[in-house]
């Protein structure tokens, strides 16, 4: 029995089991043998999204009376796992089946919803949020693209910059300024983006991982949006919708740490019992069984955390400081793990095309995305 073996979480359900199945079926039969032509063009193929939505992988926890599948945090979390496990981030599951269109439930209104959410679970729309700028990424205060009124149109001028799906998205759920007031005045926008000549794609950005998503700058040039495309009916009133959201796409970075710090486990398990050197198995040492041993420890109190935090945010009573404990504890152990496993490799370990090294490359961003950890720990601190 390997280390994943070896544990169930208590939130598992044989429902549950049944999609982790179909989850990994669908990874590794759409995505793993595609990875590196994906990686090298930036961008995933759509027919694999549509075959996530014909497989019901897209915008599961979208309630049902909004056309959604009505499932839960546990159904996104099993798929992020899966994800994790085959070492791979093509499929850009967290920012695009999971977070923008909760972003966009959030904010949408119900003849939005109708119009857009079956194309979103279906896997025909892809969906991007869009808040970062050149000159603002963690200080939202300082966000400067502006969105005037002129009639019954919205005109937005301004730049974003680190956009995931910036270029494959149809739906862009875009963040600008309505008055000068640091919060209050940010409000959210739906952009129709392949209907929006003003929405113009600069640059696909080359990146240290993640490479099979197209992490975009995007110039927002006269970009015109209707009236009714403002999120919640009201200026300044999108943002106060998002703390849900916020708090599930911090709690998806931890279960993805922590699948990603178990898998890296079991592939430097299997590779040291197999290596051979010094007339015995890299296992044989005592440094390399003991570095394990340690990985194997942190990454159980990881994964008991997340587990206990997926229960709270079951049933309602996960925190903001919790969700931002969480992002950030894992992400770092996520990379601390992953670079020690990635050691007992040698040389192999810095190939990209092993599967250790693509944990390593894909690590990294966790700690920044998200909300960098120094954000995250501050928010921590204001609970104490
Ligand atoms: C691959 C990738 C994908 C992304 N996808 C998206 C997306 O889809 N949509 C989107 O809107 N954004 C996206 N982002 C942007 C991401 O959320 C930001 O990069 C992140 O919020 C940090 O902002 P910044 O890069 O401007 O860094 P800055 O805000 O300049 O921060 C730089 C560093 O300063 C330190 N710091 C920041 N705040 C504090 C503090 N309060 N106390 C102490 N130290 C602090 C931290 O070390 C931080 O890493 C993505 C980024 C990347 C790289």
């Amino acid at each position: 029995m390997g280390y994943l073996d070896s544990y169930r979480s208590p939130w598992m359900t044989d429902e549950l089991e049944m999609l982790a199945q179909t989850a990994r079926r669908f990874f590794e039969e759409h995505v793993t043998p595609r990875d590196a032509e994906f990686r090298k063009n930036h961008e995933i193929d759509r027919a694999v999204w549509r075959r996530a939505g014909e497989l019901g992988l897209v915008g599961m926890s979208i309630p049902e009376e909004l056309g959604g599948h009505g499932g839960t945090f546990a159904h996104e979390a099993v798929v992020v796992q899966e994800q994790a496990y085959q070492c791979n981030t093509s499929f850009g599951f967290v920012p695009g089946a999971l977070n923008a269109p909760a972003v966009f439930t959030q904010i949408a209104s119900p003849e939005q919803s109708r119009e857009w959410t079956p194309k979103i679970v279906a896997g025909e729309c892809i969906t991007a949020f869009a808040l970062t700028e050149p000159g603002m990424g963690s200080d939202m205060k300082a966000l400067r693209t502006r969105a005037v009124r002129h009639g019954d149109k919205y005109v937005i001028n301004g730049a974003k910059t680190f956009i995931t799906h910036g270029k494959q998205a149809d739906l862009c759920m875009l963040a600008a300024r309505t008055s000068d007031e640091p919060r209050e005045g940010i409000s959210l926008f739906l952009v129709d983006t392949k209907n929006s000549p003003g929405f113009q794609v600069q640059k696909v950005l080359e990146k240290i991982g993640q490479n099979g998503l197209d992490t975009c700058e995007i110039f927002l040039d006269n970009l015109e949006v209707p009236v009714e495309n403002l999120a919640g009916g009201r200026e300044g009133n999108g943002f106060s919708k998002l703390n849900d959201v916020f708090r599930s796409e911090r709690l998806s970075i931890a279960v993805s740490a922590i699948a990603s710090a178990e898998r890296a486990i079991e592939l430097a398990v299997q590779h040291s019992r197999d290596r051979q050197m010094f007339g015995q198995t890299l296992w044989d040492f005592q440094n390399t069984r003991m570095k394990l041993a340690e990985c194997a420890s942190e990454a159980r109190a990881g994964r008991m955390m997340v587990d206990a935090l997926i229960m709270k945010e079951l049933e309602g009573t996960l925190t903001m400081q919790e969700a931002a404990m969480a992002k950030y504890w894992c992400s770092e152990k996520q990379c601390e793990i992953i670079d020690t496993c990635l050691q007992l490799f040698g040389g192999y370990g810095y190939m990209a095309e092993y599967p250790i090294a693509q944990l390593y490359m894909d690590a990294r961003i966790q700690k920044i995305y998200g909300g960098a950890n120094e954000v995250m720990k501050e928010l921590v601190a204001r609970g104490l």
